[in-house]
């Protein structure tokens, strides 16, 4: 049987067996999905034990282990050289291993199921982390009018922006954004809602949104959410249906068959 696995450390609260097992069962693919935790000091050498079964056709890879899977495969796409992060590698015919961050994917395609559209929209991305890093390229795919970065650590955001020369995307401090005009989508790359503190960005630039993005999820409405519920903003989103999605297009990639993703986020969904 085909055999796919998701590496990180920890890696016990991993939905991803759940996800992929759903997919194969909804696709009537015959395939093995497991949770494999890799020390810390031998990610690498965990993959190639792996991979040493030639029925192991691909893996998903996450904390903390998505720059190393970056350096080990093969191949890299677009997005995942920007990101230097994998969290998707798939064995080619030829034997190679080439590897891809599906994360952008699953935001964008989220957002489409939400109604938010971003092409000619003005898009702030609040942070600069791994996250933020994989969902560059697919956020700029949709042709947005400007895409503004910013992060606590400035240098971070403006490295990032860098990285892709485009004269209408930028880097900031949070203080500059009240300087800017006003953004159609924020989205919140940062983990700060996973300590339940919003990120210092003014009441007045979040106000002005007309949808906020969270890219965490919890079975309440994150803080920042609801910082922006109460602030007016109409459309306020988690980040189960990036979860759900990426892993949708990482299924995609080794299958060559597009999941449906809606009953499996309605059980995710109930099961939070
Ligand atoms: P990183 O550790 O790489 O980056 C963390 C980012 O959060 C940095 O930009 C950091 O800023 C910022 N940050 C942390 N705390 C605060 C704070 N209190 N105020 C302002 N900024 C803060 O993490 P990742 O980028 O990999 O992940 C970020 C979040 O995205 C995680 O919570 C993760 O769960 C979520 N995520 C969700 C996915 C999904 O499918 N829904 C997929 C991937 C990630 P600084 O640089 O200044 O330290």
């Amino acid at each position: 049987m085909d055999q796919y696995a998701v590496f990180g450390n920890p890696i016990a609260q991993s939905k991803s067996p759940f996800i992929h097992k759903s997919f194969a069962k909804e696709t009537d693919q015959i395939l093995d999905y497991r949770a494999i935790l890799a020390p810390t000091d031998s990610f690498h050498e965990s993959l190639e034990a792996f991979f040493a079964d030639s029925n192991a056709k691909g893996c998903n890879v996450t904390m903390p282990f998505k720059e190393q899977a970056a350096q080990w495969v093969d191949e890299l796409s677009p997005a995942a050289k920007i990101a230097g992060a994998v969290n998707t590698i798939m064995r080619k015919g030829d034997g190679t291993f080439w590897g891809d961050t599906t994360d952008g994917y699953g935001l964008t395609m989220d957002l489409v199921q939400y109604g938010i559209q971003l092409e000619g929209k003005r898009i702030l991305l609040i942070g600069a982390g791994g996250a933020a890093r994989g969902v560059i390229i697919p956020i700029m795919e949709r042709n947005p009018s400007a895409l503004v970065i910013a992060n606590r650590t400035e240098q971070k955001a403006l490295t990032l922006a860098s990285l892709v020369k485009e004269n209408w995307v930028s880097g900031c401090t949070f203080e500059e954004l009240d300087q800017l005009d006003a953004f159609d989508l924020i989205i919140n790359s940062t983990s700060a809602s996973l300590s339940n503190v919003l990120p210092s960005v003014s009441e007045e630039v979040i106000s002005r949104a007309e949808a906020v993005y969270d890219m965490v999820y919890l079975p309440e409405p994150t803080i920042f959410m609801q910082h922006a519920n109460d602030l007016g903003v109409k459309k306020t989103i988690d980040g189960l249906g990036m979860l759900v999605g990426q892993a949708a297009k990482s299924f995609s990639i080794w299958r060559g068959v597009e999941p449906n993703c809606k009953p499996v986020l309605e059980q995710l969904r109930k099961a939070l």
